[in-house]
């Protein structure tokens, strides 16, 4: 069965304005949820519509892709811890790289068989299949980094910046070429030289930068379907490619900000570092002159507090340590104790990392606010209680001009009262810069791990208090 042009040009727009409300419907997390439906639904129809369209040749292939497809799909996606979600996000954005290269290839041999090819068709293949092969390699070496195959240490060589510049600049060259002569052999090396490029873009940038890049990739990869929705004349591709080209860029742009790092400087900066070997922790802490508490400690000053501000990072997405804080607001507020999370935008691994591990143990978003909304609370609030993360408090940022995080804004946690720091270890975050907060004097660390600590709290709340 096959449906007319009109009807599936009316299917795609319908598709086409579900994926934008579904963007609307992502940028909170209370209506995350809708979002991701509308999405799904704008998938299925976009699906529906190709399949039943004129152009399709065998349901044979198209049937064992997508069940290969969805079995492959599922396992990794049920497989995925939340933590390692950005190098899958990475992995996916391979695969359209490749898509687009393939199909574009794949175009250009049908066509040329049937001399149907036109100079504005070999000129969006060019594009199509340097952007793909970009983001196919670039995705590849992010996956690798991100997984610990690859170091994550920025790997630099004399003269980077040039080498990279002048295999763009041949690879362009070649494309102008294939596009204007059809020739083999410019469209075999434009193809390797792009791949080479991915890996040459991707290599020289820190672990601590990974995640922007991949946010990048994944606007590459959008920009790699639009060249591929023009290829096939296929409006609907267009549009998506360019609503995820857009939206990736953007979203890069605003975790920059957030970190206070200019874009040119994560695309071809190589910052980054590895953090050390991890220091014995109580021994190293009072040898620096930090201060211990135990979780009995804690939970004095928590229970009778006008307030506690929890801020959750990375070390609470490693813990799964959510339901327990989930608990332990319960806890605090059955003793008419009010609790706040307060959510930094580049705490954790990825954006809204910590608004998607409150909400999956659900915590009213009314107790989740953002750093403009909560920084000016932290001065009134008897405690704090800093679960699992560190360079989202570090006053360093603030005050040590010095220091490579200068500048990033930061939740000005050490304000409060008292300040307890739930960690391993002195290890420092991500970022590799010592906290500064650990020696103020209102500040106390409660070395273990944010789930066990966090529970042994419940647990001493229940038994009554400390
Ligand atoms: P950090 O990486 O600064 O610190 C995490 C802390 O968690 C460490 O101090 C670690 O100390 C502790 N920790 C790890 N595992 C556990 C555990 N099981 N139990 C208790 N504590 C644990 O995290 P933040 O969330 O504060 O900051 C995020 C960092 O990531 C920032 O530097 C940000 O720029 C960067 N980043 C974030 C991105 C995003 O989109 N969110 C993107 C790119 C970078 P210890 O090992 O001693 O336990």
């Amino acid at each position: 069965m096959q449906i007319s042009v009109n009807f599936q040009a009316i299917a795609y727009l319908v598709s086409a304005v579900l994926f934008v409300l579904a963007l609307k419907g992502l940028t909170h997390p209370a209506s995350a949820r809708r979002g991701n439906y509308l999405g799904m639904a704008g998938m299925a129809i976009a699906i529906g519509a190709t399949l039943f369209g004129s152009e399709v040749q065998s349901y044979g292939f198209i049937l064992a892709g997508v069940v290969g497809g969805a079995v492959i799909g599922t396992i990794l996606a049920m497989r995925i811890k939340m933590t390692d979600m950005p190098q899958l996000v990475a992995a996916l954005h391979s695969f359209v790289g490749m898509a687009a290269v393939l199909v574009a290839i794949g175009t250009f041999l049908n066509k040329r068989e049937a001399d149907l090819l036109n100079g504005v068709l070999m000129g969006e293949l060019s594009a199509g299949i340097i952007i793909g092969a970009i983001t196919f390699s670039g995705s590849v070496i992010a996956f690798g980094k991100l997984q610990g195959i690859i170091s994550g240490k920025p790997v630099r060589f004399m003269g980077q910046h040039a080498v990279n510049a002048a295999i763009a600049i041949a690879a362009v060259a070649l494309g102008v070429h294939f596009a204007l002569t059809e020739s083999m052999t410019s469209l075999v090396l434009m193809t390797l030289l792009a791949f080479i490029l991915g890996f040459t873009l991707i290599i020289p940038i820190g672990g601590a930068d990974m995640p922007v890049i991949v946010s990048m990739l994944n606007s590459y990869s959008g920009w790699a379907a639009a060249a591929t929705g023009f290829t096939l004349q296929n409006h609907l591709l267009i549009i998506v490619g360019a609503l995820v080209g857009f939206s990736g860029a953007i979203l890069s742009y605003i975790m920059c900000r957030a970190m206070n790092r200019s874009i040119w400087n994560v695309i071809f900066g190589g910052f980054g570092s590895e953090s050390g070997d991890a220091p014995s922790a109580v021994g190293e802490a009072v040898e620096k002159g930090v201060k211990s508490a135990a979780i009995e400690d804690a939970v004095y000053w928590m229970e009778d507090a006008n307030k506690v501000i929890i801020v959750p990072g990375y070390g609470m997405a490693v813990a799964q340590a959510q339901h327990a804080m989930k608990e332990l607001m319960e806890q605090l507020e059955a003793r008419d104790v009010p609790v706040k999370f307060a959510i930094h935008p580049v705490a954790g691994r990825m954006p809204g990392h910590m608004n998607v591990l409150l909400a999956e143990a659900d915590i009213p978003y009314d107790n989740v606010l953002e750093m403009d909304e909560i920084n000016p609370e932290f001065s009134t609030a008897d405690v704090v209680l800093v679960v699992g993360a560190n360079d989202v408090v570090n006053p360093a940022a603030k005050d040590d001009t010095s220091s490579p995080i200068y500048g990033m804004p930061i939740l000005e946690a050490g304000k409060a009262k008292n300040v307890f720091v739930v960690k391993r270890s002195m290890r420092p975050g991500y970022s590799g810069v010592e906290n500064l907060l650990y020696y103020q004097d209102n500040c106390s660390l409660i070395f273990g791990d944010a789930k066990d600590v966090a529970e042994g709290m419940v647990t001493t709340l229940k038994g009554g208090g400390h």
